[in-house]
């Protein structure tokens, strides 16, 4: 279990998450939708270790963790997955040398490397271009990419910032099911952070909507969508 206890962050006056909290069960797939600006990411980057919150807790496990530091938090982190809007590759590697990247850093030998690496590239159905420059991928293409590195250390959560948020439709539904099969066969948590509501619908068990950097509701995606209580809820319904 993740837990957010009251957490708030501030930017200068800015209170982009405001005293909030949320429990993200293992083994789940959680959304977290909300309009722009609403501190969705913010909210991301205080659970996922990238950011202490000013006030509040994150918990693991019922373990206090926003607090650690050094080798502490490097070894609770290397449980993380990320993938981002942007992909966030390297430019400079071929797709092999991108999802190696991780095990490298891990200190893995030349040969664990090439297999896992392999490994990867099969699981997100890649292979055929492993030694391709990035620039020759397509935007789902370099998404698999970022997946496959993300999980190239064996994380227990994979958190996701608006990462289809870049792709047509047809790559955003083929980037989910991978997502979704990946979480069932790896049985790995899954935080995903969206504006968009066909996201949440395609692959979330449970879903928290954001407004001003608090919840506005919460629950099972099924229950919120076919009776939305909060006005943001609404909105985000009457918007689609
Ligand atoms: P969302 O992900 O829902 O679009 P964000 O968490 O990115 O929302 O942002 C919430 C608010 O905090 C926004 O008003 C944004 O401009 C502000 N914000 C986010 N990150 C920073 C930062 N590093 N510095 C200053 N302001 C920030």
């Amino acid at each position: 279990m993740i837990t957010a206890l009251t957490v708030s962050k501030k930017y200068g006056d800015l209170l982009a998450v405001n005293n909030l909290t949320l429990e993200i069960d293992e083994g789940g797939v959680y959304g977290i939708i909300g309009r722009s600006g609403a501190g969705k990411s913010t909210l991301l980057r205080l659970i996922s270790l990238l950011e202490p919150p000013d006030l509040g807790e994150v918990r693991y496990a019922g373990k206090r963790v926003d607090a650690l530091k050094g080798r502490d938090l490097l070894r609770m982190r290397r449980k993380m997955g990320m993938i981002f809007q942007n992909f966030n590759l390297f430019s400079s590697r071929d797709v092999f040398g991108n999802v190696a990247y991780p095990l490298e850093i891990a200190g893995l030998g030349k040969k664990a490397i090439k297999t896992r690496t392999e490994e990867l590239l099969k699981m997100v159905n890649i292979s055929d271009k492993k030694h391709s420059a990035l620039r020759d991928l397509s935007g789902g293409q370099k998404q698999r990419v970022a997946i496959a590195r993300a999980l190239a250390v064996e994380p227990d959560v994979l958190f996701c910032d608006e990462a289809t948020s870049a792709l047509d439709p047809k790559t955003t539904r083929e980037v989910l099911a991978l997502i979704k099969e990946l979480h069932e066969k790896l049985r790995i948590t899954v935080v995903i952070v969206t504006h968009q509501m066909e996201v949440i619908r395609a692959i979330c068990d449970k879903v928290a909507v954001m407004e001003n950097g608090a919840l506005a509701e919460e629950g099972a995606v099924e229950a919120v969508f076919t009776n939305p209580k909060s006005p943001a809820a609404k909105e985000l319904l009457h918007g689609e």
